[in-house]
């Protein structure tokens, strides 16, 4: 089903927001501070969502990019965190526009199936940060093979991954232009047939302020079949720009989700709390605030939407995309914050699930690009200024 018409997003909305209520709030916080949500995971993969954008031809859903933002959408207004499982999404497009048929005969069944899990994107580098054709991960090329040397941080999922879509340079980059060459993207199977790591590879969990199982992930000459390769050896960054973007589309989504979550919420207690023998929602202190986050997250919404539609048509979309992830990213922490403020001390308050939430989407601001590389971005694009990163 290929869905175009917001008919066809009602239904889908519905019957995620059905799964998702399976799964009430209390669910999210009996796994604070880090335990992941596998048997949430577990059901969104039997129920086919989290193979939405994997073409019916290879048992998945063949949802538009819009159709699958839907779905984390309601994950995260129903009081939920996708990140548990978003990047099996984001990284889907990189593999389908760039894999060879046989490496997409061999995984996207599996993965559509439940029988594989794609869930971690190694990109991020220590030193590298945000400019992210520094990376210094290594792939040599050794006869049938690849030896893979180097670290990865940041790199979520990875303990709940069978496969790992990781960037390495192939080649010493070149300067101007030609620094995107010289990467390379594989499709790396992470674990033995008894679920034991592969030899060399090591991942450690890093502590963070909110459920997000993230790692850092040491390559020690790991060595990986040479069909591993996504696409064209040293074409790697320019593969996975596409998915990148697709990436920031439906963290937009997520952030919407999140702005609705916190303003529906707040909205209730506003109109039930009384003080002064009055609703506090009726002083334009509380109400305001949440008035003017509604209004930004409708803005967001409307370029999301432009974004994921672009997108769908095969059009340059990366300018909306970007522009999308500052917008929602800001909205749903403009939310939140609103949220907090009308809850006063309860906002605070762990079973309320506001400061959760709040934690959650505090990271939109910062990965998987930070809102300063989007403002370069869009600076250097749409207003012709010289570039600054
Ligand atoms: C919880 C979490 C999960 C993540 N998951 C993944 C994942 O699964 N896979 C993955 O590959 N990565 C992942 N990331 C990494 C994320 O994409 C990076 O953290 C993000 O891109 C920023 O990079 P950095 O942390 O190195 O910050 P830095 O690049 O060090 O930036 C630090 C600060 O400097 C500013 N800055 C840097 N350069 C400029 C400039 N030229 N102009 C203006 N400001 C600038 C930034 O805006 C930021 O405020 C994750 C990160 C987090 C926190």
């Amino acid at each position: 089903m290929l869905d175009r018409s917001e008919e066809q997003h009602e239904v889908i909305r519905a019957e995620v927001r059905r799964l998702c209520d399976a799964y009430g709030n209390e669910y999210w916080r009996s796994l604070e501070p880090s335990t992941y949500p596998e048997e949430f995971v577990r059901e969104l993969t039997t129920h086919g969502w989290l193979s939405a954008l994997i073409p019916e031809e290879y048992g998945g859903g063949g949802l538009s990019l819009g159709g699958a933002s839907v779905i984390l959408e309601e994950i995260a207004a129903s009081g939920g965190n996708p990140s548990a499982c978003h990047a099996q999404m984001y990284v889907m497009g990189t593999l389908l526009r760039h894999g060879s048929e046989a490496q997409k005969q061999r995984y996207l069944p599996d993965v559509a199936n439940g029988n594989m899990r794609l869930q971690a994107f190694g990109v991020t580098e220590p030193a590298a940060g945000s400019n992210t054709t520094a990376v210094q991960t290594r792939a040599d090329r050794d006869g049938d093979t690849y030896r893979v040397n180097g670290q990865k941080v940041w790199t979520s999922r990875a303990e709940h991954s069978d496969l790992m879509v990781l960037l390495a340079r192939t080649a010493p980059a070149g300067s101007g232009n030609d620094r995107l060459q010289g990467l390379s993207v594989f499709l790396i199977e992470m674990r033995n047939a008894d679920g034991t790591l592969i030899d060399g590879l090591t991942i450690n969990p890093i502590s963070t302020m909110m459920n997000h199982s993230t790692t850092e992930v040491f390559f020690d000459d790991v060595v990986i079949p040479a069909d591993s390769l996504i696409g064209v050896e040293g074409d790697g960054f320019r593969h996975i720009l596409g998915g990148m973007n697709a990436e920031r589309i439906l963290i937009a989504a997520e952030c919407i989700g999140d702005g609705r979550f916190f303003i529906e919420r707040a909205s209730a207690y506003a109109r039930e709390r009384v003080v002064f023998d009055r609703p506090i929602g009726q002083n334009q202190g509380v109400q305001f605030p949440l008035a003017k986050a509604h209004i930004q997250i409708e803005a967001a919404n409307l370029m999301r939407w432009k974004a994921a539609d672009l997108y769908d048509m095969g059009q340059p979309h990366g300018v909306e995309a970007n522009m999308a992830k500052l917008l929602a990213s800001e909205a749903s922490w403009a939310a939140g914050n609103a949220a907090v403020d009308t809850h006063g001390g309860y906002g605070f308050a762990t079973e309320y699930d506001i400061e959760r939430k709040l934690r959650e989407t505090r990271l939109y601001q910062v990965a998987p690009i930070n809102n300063n590389l989007i403002l370069a971005f869009v600076g250097q694009k749409c207003l012709n200024l010289p570039k600054s990163y």
